[in-house]
């Protein structure tokens, strides 16, 4: 099988793959004990956490990281975390309707609690129109979140621009951005936002750990409840080598991200020069986007025809985002094209600085059979 799908989950790194080992047969003491094995343990997280703050450019900041079990976890302890514990003084919280379930579903059950959730505009380009959110914001918005890259169509958000215009309207508004999508694939800088979330399985690391980055000062309701742990925000026994190896998996991205990018962006050209020779296959291009996440509208056939023809060809490729399940119109690529046969038609191809050029030939091979077939 011809692997396609690199923003679903990686392969972990052969390195990450050794942390892991190293950690639970050196150090598989409980990092929350006092004695040797024990402190051996917990300076594998710190070194992790260091790791983290480094590769965000946040290594001379007081920030925390909360490990958690990945994204989803880091979303949902952002959000409702945040809701909770700023309820006394607003309850009006905005984000767009193109994020992750993730954060979509707890934005959702914070509104049956009685929250107020505003969907801030997106533009032509998919791109969070600024005019629209410096109108929404008001002096009792408690939480702006916004993705800083979207999971189908790679969107890159102005997270900067969105978070000073929160920031400038709300000053006490704690801003978040689920960067999972982003890392590894663009380095934007953190330095306004208040909290972001990622997870290890989308950059080369295991599956089943995460977390979420925050400023210290933040006032958090905890998600996940129990006895003392490393972090006051997540109980529980940190998984020490599922940490250690994404700490790891971090640490590899320091050293290589660039060129991997290059990489990729060489691969996406090439893909998009022999695309434009198939008339009905339709790329639906971001106008800013990482050069990862490639999707394309192939008309005349739903997403999941495509997906399966490929599947019987040999190749791994989503209908939409891996979590967005059977839904079966692409919102972020309708709300990009306007289109509905272009929604209902697109798929997502992801690719990797392990995929080759004559994987991606192979797929425009298959893609261009299909269509004298059709
Ligand atoms: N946010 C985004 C943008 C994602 O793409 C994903 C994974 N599909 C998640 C959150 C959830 O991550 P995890 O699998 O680590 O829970």
């Amino acid at each position: 099988m011809i692997y396609f799908d690199y923003s679903a989950t990686t392969p972990m790194h052969p390195r990450a793959l050794e942390a892991y080992d190293e950690a639970s047969t050196l150090y598989f003491g409980n990092p929350n004990t006092p004695y040797p094995l024990g402190k051996d343990a917990y300076s594998l997280l710190e070194q992790a956490k260091k790791t983290i703050l480094a590769y965000f450019l946040l290594q001379q900041t007081k920030n925390e990281i909360v490990f958690t079990s990945g994204a989803t976890e880091a979303n949902n302890l952002a959000i409702k975390g945040t809701a909770y514990a700023n309820a006394t003084w607003g309850k009006h919280i905005i984000t767009t309707r193109n994020e992750h379930p993730s954060v979509l579903a707890p934005m959702a059950e914070l509104q049956k609690a009685g929250f107020e959730v505003d969907f801030v505009d997106l533009d032509a380009n998919g791109q969070v129109d600024l005019d629209a959110l410096r109108q929404l914001v008001r002096e009792d918005t408690i939480l702006v979140s916004v993705q800083t890259v979207n999971s189908e169509l790679g969107t890159i958000q102005p997270v900067e621009a969105i978070f000073a215009i929160a920031h400038a309207r709300s000053p006490g508004c704690v801003v978040h951005t689920d960067a999972t999508q982003a890392i590894g694939k663009i380095t934007p800088t953190y330095a306004l936002v208040d909290m972001v979330s990622f997870s290890a399985h989308k950059i080369y690391g295991p599956k089943g750990v995460g977390g979420l980055m925050l400023r210290p000062s933040l006032n958090l309701i905890p998600q996940i409840t129990g006895g003392h742990s490393w972090s006051k925000l997540r109980s529980g026994t940190p998984p020490v080598p599922l940490i250690h190896s994404m700490g790891v998996a971090f640490l590899e991205l320091i050293k290589h991200e660039v060129e991997q990018q290059k990489e990729v962006a060489q691969l996406r050209k090439m893909f998009l020069n022999e695309l434009i020779s198939i008339p009905s296959i339709k790329p639906n291009l971001p106008a800013k986007g990482v050069p990862h996440i490639f999707n394309i509208s192939c008309l005349g056939y739903s997403s999941k025809e495509t997906v399966n023809y490929l599947i019987n060809k040999g190749f791994a490729v989503s209908a939409h985002s891996a979590c967005s399940g059977e839904e079966e119109i692409s919102q972020p690529v309708l709300q990009l094209t306007q289109d509905e046969a272009r929604a209902r038609s697109s798929i997502r191809i992801s690719l990797s600085h392990l995929s080759t050029k004559e994987e991606v030939l192979a797929l425009v091979k298959a893609l261009r059979q299909r269509r004298m077939l059709a």
